[in-house]
C-alpha cells in the first residue's frame, strides 16, 4: 500500500494504473475508519483492480461552530486498516495541498445543496461538493464509492457527476449499523454512554415509520406526526429535521409514494447524527 501526500503523485499513480488497463475504484472519507468505510472498501474491491481511498477532514464542509478541530484523526491506525485490506492507494494529503493559497473556485449543486442537511448547515454541500470535484480530477476514477447513510449527499454527486458530464460512475452502499441499530458514524466515538443510548431514538423513529408505511400510512404530515411523538419521549435528543422527500431531487414529498427517503437529523448533547430509510425501493 502506498500512502501518497501530494496532488501530483496521486496523480501520477491513478493514471498509470489506468494505463495499464486497470479499473480504478475511489472511497473517498474523512478517516477515522469504522465498519460503514470498509464496505465501501469490500464493493470497491469487488468492483475494481485498484483500489484508491482518501482520508481529508475537509475543512469546506464545517461550519465556523462545528467539529473541524476536534473531528477524530488517526491515519496511522487507518492505514492500518487499509493496508490489511489490501487497499493499493491511500491519498491524505494537508488542507494547503487540496486548497492552494487563494483558491477561490467551488462546484455547488443550486438547489439541493439547501435542502436536508444543507439547511441547517450552510455552504457544506458546497464543501463536499467542491473537495468531491477535486478528488475525482486528481483520481480520475471510473467508480466511487459513497455510504446510503450520507442519502443527500450521494444525491448531491450524482447529480454533480450527471451535470458536469464526469466520467465515474457513482455506486451507493447500504447503511451499516450496529447490532442495536446505531448507524455506524465516526462521530459516535463523541458520545457517552447516556447519549449513546438515547441516540437509538434516530433507528427507533426509521422503524416507526417502517411499520406505519407497512400498515398503509401514505400521508406524510401524519407519519411525521408520529415520529416527532417518538423524539418527545426522548428529550435530551433535539430533532434537527425529519423529512420525507425524493430521493433524487431531495424535493419534499406530502404522500410515501414510489422511491421515497425518510432521512433524520437530530442531536444528541453536543453530537450531531443523522439516518435514513428509503421505502417504496
Ligand atoms: P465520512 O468519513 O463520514 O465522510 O464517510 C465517508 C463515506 O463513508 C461516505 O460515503 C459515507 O456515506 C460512508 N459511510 C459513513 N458511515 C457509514 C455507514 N454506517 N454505512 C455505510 N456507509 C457509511
Amino acid at each position: 500500500m502506498k500512502l501518497v501526500q501530494t496532488v501530483s503523485e496521486m496523480r501520477a499513480l491513478c493514471r498509470s494504473a489506468k494505463l495499464s488497463g486497470k479499473r480504478l475504484g475511489l472511497v473517498p472519507t474523512m478517516g477515522a475508519l469504522h465498519a460503514g468505510h470498509l464496505s465501501l472498501v469490500h464493493a470497491a474491491r469487488s468492483r475494481s483492480d485498484v483500489v484508491a481511498a482518501s482520508i481529508f477532514v475537509n475543512p469546506t464542509q464545517f461550519g465556523p461552530n462545528e467539529d473541524f478541530a476536534r473531528y477524530p484523526r488517526n491515519l496511522e491506525d487507518d492505514c492500518t486498516i487499509l493496508e490489511r485490506e489490501g487497499v493499493e492507494f491511500v491519498f491524505a494529503p494537508s488542507v494547503d495541498e487540496m486548497y492552494p493559497k487563494g483558491a477561490v473556485t467551488w462546484v455547488t449543486v443550486e438547489g439541493l445543496s439547501d435542502r436536508l442537511c444543507g439547511k441547517s448547515r450552510p455552504g457544506h454541500f458546497r464543501g463536499v461538493t467542491t473537495v468531491v470535484a477535486k478528488l475525482f480530477h486528481i483520481v480520475e476514477p471510473d467508480f466511487a464509492f459513497f455510504g446510503q447513510k450520507d442519502a443527500a449527499q450521494h444525491a448531491i454527486i450524482r447529480h454533480m457527476v450527471r451535470d458536469l458530464h464526469m466520467p465515474v460512475s457513482v455506486e451507493v452502499c447500504p447503511i451499516v449499523r450496529e447490532a442495536d441499530g446505531l448507524a455506524l458514524s465516526s462521530r459516535n466515538a463523541y458520545l457517552g454512554a447516556e447519549e449513546r443510548k438515547s441516540a437509538l431514538v434516530l433507528h427507533r423513529s426509521l422503524m416507526r415509520v417502517q411499520q406505519l408505511y407497512q400498515s398503509g400510512d401514505r400521508d406524510s404530515a401524519k407519519v411525521i406526526a408520529a415520529v416527532k411523538n417518538e423524539f418527545a419521549a426522548e428529550p435530551t435528543v433535539r430533532l434537527d429535521y425529519f423529512e420525507i422527500v425524493n430521493p433524487d431531487t431531495l424535493e419534499p414529498q406530502s404522500r410515501v409514494e414510489g422511491r421515497t427517503l425518510v432521512a433524520v437529523a437530530a442531536f444528541a448533547g453536543k453530537t450531531r447524527l443523522i439516518d435514513n430509510v428509503v421505502l417504496g425501493a
